[in-house]
């Protein structure tokens, strides 16, 4: 069995968090320290670690990611200016918490889609 992690604790309702969406395949709630004025986590109720991991057998669940994001976007009234789906992997892609989680971030522009570390390049 996977480890335990903090998202999967915030499914179980056993840490406060401000869910805005459940059903049986995925959990949504509010980001703690928001990006933005809408700062949702979408994510899998059981846990995959991470992007890396998943595999042929969780294709339902990430398609269900996807719906309930554009259902949440349509909800805080951010669909039609648009928003931004962000899924961290790994060291590199500044994954913080190994639990797969869907940033969706909006309600504002969002300016340029990454933010280059200083002293770095593209190449
Ligand atoms: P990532 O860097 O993609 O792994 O993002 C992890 C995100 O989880 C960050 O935006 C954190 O602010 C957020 N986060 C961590 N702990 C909590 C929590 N208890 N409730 C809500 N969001 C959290």
């Amino acid at each position: 069995m996977a480890a335990d992690t903090i998202f999967s604790r915030i499914v179980r309702r056993e840490i406060p968090a401000d869910i805005v969406y459940q059903d049986d395949l995925v959990t949504a709630f509010r980001d703690i320290e928001p990006a933005a004025p809408t700062h949702v986590l979408v994510v899998p109720n059981h846990i995959i670690a991470s992007a890396r991991d998943v595999t042929d057998a969780d294709e339902p669940v990430l398609g269900r990611m996807f719906a309930v994001a554009a259902r949440i976007a349509r909800e805080q009234g951010i669909a039609e200016t648009g928003y931004r789906l962000i899924v961290n992997c790994g060291e590199d892609g500044c994954q913080e918490v190994y639990h797969l989680h869907m940033h969706l971030i909006g309600g504002r522009p969002l300016g340029p889609m990454l933010a280059a570390p200083r002293g770095s390049s593209a190449h």
